[in-house]
């Protein structure tokens, strides 16, 4: 809440500047941060597009972050069926070589396709019937015209590693029992794999393997990469606010004995006097969703569990700082820059002579 507020101020000074005398309203909010973000943090987006070719992203970037932390390695399988042309079926394979999962790569949207981005598993792994998980990492990115590269969007690099974490859950099980196997876990750690995947699309020495440019093969420009880094952490106040809000309206809907369940018209005083009661009843930021159109609160197995995607980031942020603290305790510092520019010949300023 204080950094909603102070995120507030910034805004509520820009309204100002507009118009004198108005006071900052939830209806104001994305219009002045986008006029915030596009002075303090904006880059353009299409400049990093080309450090990031589907192909490359996948291979040298998902599956070799794969490689390196598990030691299981991909092959392309043509040889198999496939449900639709767009699509390439791998073979895992296990450190020893043994065959572990076999994952269906369906990267581009079509009109017979749903929105959005998912995995799925076809078949799970259980030991009880002797299966080996068939999987799916599903995208939506525009296919390009004909004979030109798929080139993606920073958004989408990080979606693909997020999914792809789900798929290492999947492709990792080791149960007997198929109710169990894969990502069939509680809610509160079904997003925590796939979350913590997603650190290796910024993480240097991968992100040096996959991100370079698809003409040249430069490497992505360290100023772009610190841009990506710095507007990671624009508007964050109002977005866990919100979102805060929301997870904590769920929790007060369903610590109501029947009794207590209001009528229809009583639902936004419950609302209201419930935001208040957390500390959360801050006008100019709402909850993410309102009771009226909650659709993660009752429906579709969440039942208060809406907090689950924090919760998974809580658990996603406390690993990315174990994985240093690792590194760390190993090496017993943070990295130094100069054993990589003397290996590269690269430490001292005599300039080579021819
Ligand atoms: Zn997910």
């Amino acid at each position: 809440m204080a950094n909603a507020r102070r995120e507030a101020a910034d805004l509520q000074r820009l309204l100002a500047a507009d118009h004198p005398g108005a006071e900052l309203a939830a209806w104001d909010w994305s219009f002045y941060a986008e006029k915030v973000r596009a002075e303090k943090y904006a880059f353009d987006e299409s400049q990093l597009r080309p450090y990031f070719e589907l192909h490359r992203v996948l291979n040298d970037g998902v599956f070799y972050a794969a490689t390196r932390l598990y030691g299981i390695t991909f092959r392309e399988r043509p040889d198999l069926p496939r449900y639709h042309p767009d699509t390439t079926v791998y073979e895992v394979l296990d450190t020893d070589g043994a065959p572990l999962a076999l994952l269906i790569v369906d990267p581009y949207s079509r009109p017979s396709k749903r929105g959005g981005a998912w995995a799925n598993a076809y078949v799970s792994q259980s030991g009880l019937r002797g299966t080996h998980p068939v999987i799916g990492l599903h995208l939506n990115v525009p296919p390009p015209p004909a004979g030109e590269p798929t080139l993606l969007t920073f958004d989408e690099v990080t979606t693909a590693f997020h999914e792809f974490g789900h798929n290492l859950h999947s492709l990792l099980s080791a149960v007997r029992y198929p109710r169990f196997a894969g990502t069939n876990v509680p809610r509160d750690f079904v997003e925590f794999p796939s979350q913590v995947n997603e650190m290796w699309a910024t993480w240097p020495e991968v992100l040096a393997n996959y991100a370079k440019h698809h003409q040249t093969g430069a490497p992505l420009p360290a100023e772009l990469v610190a841009k990506i880094t710095a507007a990671a952490k624009f508007n964050q106040g109002y977005a866990t606010t919100e979102y805060l809000a929301a997870a904590l309206l769920d929790q007060a809907w369903h610590r109501l004995t029947p009794a207590e369940v209001p009528e229809a018209d009583g639902v936004l005083a419950f609302e209201a006097a419930a935001l208040r009661r957390a500390g959360m009843d801050f006008a100019p930021v709402p909850p993410r969703y309102r009771s009226t159109y909650f659709n993660h609160i009752f429906a579709g197995g969440y039942s208060a569990g809406y907090y689950s995607y924090i919760w998974a980031e809580v658990l996603d942020a406390d690993t990315v700082a174990w994985f240093k603290e690792l590194y760390r305790a190993f090496r017993g510092g943070d990295p130094e820059l100069q054993p990589l520019l003397d290996r590269r010949g690269l430490g001292g300023a005599t300039p080579a002579a021819n």
